[in-house]
């Protein structure tokens, strides 16, 4: 079995999926020397070609046998928007005609990407776009690693750290996540470094478990929304079997086991999960853990009733959760003119 995307993969071949063992056990059973795997490498992976015929130092003959094997995957776009403040968004098709969202965000010098891990999501959290609107597949680990790839090629520039916040619960596609961060943290694939590349999970339990064990310092950020067990049941009903008590206790051992510091993700929804009650139950939650906590203000939805908090009530809870010695931020979303801020890339152009 040469390919490692085990889950949905297409039919065909896509030569990216291949390792760099696998790769070379390739070219070699074609007949080649090892050098010819290294230069079909560098075209795969470091300028990102979309035909073979690209491969300019690789003999024709090889190139026609690598074209009978496989195919080098890739996206094409579907649609783009560019916000006010330089993000752009894509919709993104992918060769069995499944669509994904990513989106570029640049800051001076740097490129921050947000990649999808699902076409859709199964959780079904009331806030938010992706998972009002149904749930198509996974995306294999090229499939995500292609998104980064796109959205470096359009800003001419290298990516400077990934998280796995665009549509889709990464931990309900744990291989394949792990696998795109490996060829994400690879100097054969981007090179990125391991602190650059954060999964957020809605917060299943066993998988953080698994995430805590693995080598790499990658980053964690989970979606809290509420310490109030019956408030998050309403807004992430998905997640209500991962009782608070278990999430508080796997992410101790999290903390324990690598020394990294969580980040949990709360979105701020005026009348919901901002008032006294939900400001103690946070701190209570959060304190003396390594966490740092993100206040994000709602995004608005189309046709929703949530509403975001007012500014005052997200200082309030910077200031609060600072009392008890918790850090916090909030956290201004990037696009939200162009529908790309967290939570808001939904499928609505299928
Ligand atoms: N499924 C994962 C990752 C994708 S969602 C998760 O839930 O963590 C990325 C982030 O956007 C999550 O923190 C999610 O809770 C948040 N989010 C979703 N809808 C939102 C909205 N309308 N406003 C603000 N944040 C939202
Ligand atoms: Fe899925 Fe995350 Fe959206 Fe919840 S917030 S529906 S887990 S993408």
């Amino acid at each position: 079995m040469l390919s490692h995307d085990t889950e949905s993969s297409p039919s065909s071949l896509d030569l990216r999926s291949l390792s760099h063992e696998e790769l070379l056990a390739l070219v070699t059973e074609l007949g080649w020397p090892s050098f010819r795997a290294k230069q079909v490498e560098d075209w795969l992976w470091k300028h990102h070609v979309s035909s073979f015929d690209e491969m300019s130092n690789v003999p024709a003959a090889l190139r026609k046998q690598l074209a009978e094997r496989g195919t080098l995957g890739g996206v094409s776009e579907v649609a783009r928007q560019v916000s006010n403040d330089g993000s752009r968004k894509y919709l993104v098709e992918y060769a069995d005609g499944t669509r994904a969202e990513c989106v570029g965000m640049p800051t001076r010098n740097r490129l921050a990407v947000c990649v999808s891990t699902q076409a859709g999501c199964r959780m079904g959290c009331v806030f938010c776009a992706t998972g009002m609107g149904g749930f198509s597949r996974s995306l294999t680990a090229t499939e995500m690693f292609d998104q980064v790839t796109h959205v470096a090629d359009d800003f001419q520039t290298r990516v400077s750290s990934v998280v796995m916040m665009g549509q889709g619960e990464p931990f309900n596609n744990y291989d394949n996540v792990l696998a795109a961060l490996r060829m994400l943290n690879s100097p054969n694939g981007a090179g990125i470094g391991a602190r650059h590349l954060t999964v957020s999970t809605c917060g299943i339990v066993p998988m953080i478990r698994r995430f805590a064990k693995e080598p790499e310092q990658f980053t964690l950020a989970v979606s809290l929304h509420s310490a109030v067990q019956a408030t998050r049941n309403q807004l992430m009903p998905g997640v209500r079997k991962y009782s608070l008590g278990r999430l508080h206790e796997v992410m101790e051992k999290y903390v324990e086991k690598t020394g990294r510091r969580p980040t949990y993700e709360y979105a701020l929804i005026g009348g919901v999960n901002d008032n006294a009650n939900e400001l103690d139950a946070l701190c209570d939650f959060t304190r003396g853990t390594l966490a740092h906590v993100n206040l994000i203000q709602l995004n608005d939805l189309e046709g929703s009733k949530l509403k975001p908090s007012t500014t005052e009530k997200a200082e309030l809870f910077v200031r609060a959760l600072a009392s008890v010695g918790v850090e916090a931020t909030i956290r201004n979303s990037r696009g939200a003119d162009i529908d790309a801020a967290c939570g808001q890339l939904s499928q609505k152009h299928k």
